[in-house]
């Protein structure tokens, strides 16, 4: 299930977040960030503002 990670100050499009990778796109270039425990920061190409995400497991439950 794939869903859009937008910036948080101005709603843009930063990417395609679906839980075990984020999808990255600026104009003709494409980026897929992997690897489960991932730590991405986004520049928000419209207001600047920092958006972070971190991968897969760390969010929603984790039961041990
Ligand atoms: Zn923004």
């Amino acid at each position: 299930m794939e869903k859009e990670w937008r910036c948080a100050q101005c709603d843009c499009l930063l990417g395609i977040d679906s839980g075990a990778h984020v999808r990255l796109r600026h104009k003709e270039a494409q980026y897929v960030v992997d690897g489960g425990d991932y730590n991405v920061i986004a520049v928000c190409r419209n207001c600047s503002a920092i958006n972070e995400r971190s991968g897969g497991r760390s969010s929603s439950s984790r039961s041990l």
